[in-house]
């Protein structure tokens, strides 16, 4: 059993490793390299702003790839029309759900999904990659923190990287070079609309 001092010790020197890796990165700020950006918090936007980045690439003929993590978004319209345009997608099409029943068979679906996106962060030929809705996979520990993260910092120095979800684990911030936090104000869902095709998915 691990003790509280053993994580927090563990955790401050995951942190400090963090920090000297993204001070190290800010003395060389004249060099160009990819972007890891994270777009959370509980408002309306986080991947569509995630997929409206991979169209902003994919619009200067860059080479894209996707993750989705979360079932039920694998009809969504920007899948329909980014992979018309060569963009790569891997997709939980099983597993997690909020309803989810089923622990194993939920981390089975995100490590086969993560799998496929580990080869594009490890494959300079991407531009961009997006993981949408991997804050919840490490939430859930359905993917490991200290992979994720050492999967992110290991890319391609001119592969940019996009993390979507809620509650975006504190180490994912830390590394991130931009980090976004989209504030709930209201949503049509809370007076009763129903989701709309083309709005929300
Ligand atoms: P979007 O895909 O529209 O950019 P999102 O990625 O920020 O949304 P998620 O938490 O992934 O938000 O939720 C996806 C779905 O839930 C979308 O249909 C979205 O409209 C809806 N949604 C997002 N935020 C809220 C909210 N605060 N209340 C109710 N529904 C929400
Ligand atoms: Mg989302």
């Amino acid at each position: 059993m691990v003790d509280q001092k053993q994580k927090d010790e563990r955790y401050k020197a995951r942190q400090e490793k963090v920090k000297a890796e993204i001070d190290a990165r800010v003395d060389a700020a004249q060099e160009e390299k990819g972007i890891f950006l994270v777009i959370t918090g509980n408002g309306k936007g986080k991947s569509t702003s995630g997929f409206g980045t991979i169209a902003r690439a994919v619009g200067h003929g860059q080479k894209c790839g996707v993750g989705q993590f979360i079932k039920g978004t694998w009809d969504c319209g920007e899948r329909a029309l980014l992979e018309q345009h060569g963009v790569n997608f891997a997709v939980m099409a099983t597993g997690f759900t909020w309803e989810t029943q089923n622990k194993q068979s939920d981390t089975e679906a995100a490590q086969k999904t993560w799998a496929e996106c580990k080869k594009m962060l490890a494959d300079d030929s991407y531009d961009v990659v997006l993981l949408d809705e991997l804050t919840y996979m490490v939430t859930y520990g359905y993917v490991e923190l200290d992979e994720v993260l050492e999967a992110i910092q290991n890319r391609p120095k001119m592969q940019s990287v996009v993390v979507t979800g809620r509650g975006a684990h504190r180490s994912l911030t830390d590394l991130a070079d931009t980090v976004s936090e989209v504030r709930n104000v209201k949503h049509a869902f809370e007076s009763g609309v129903k989701a709309r095709k083309g709005v929300d998915w």
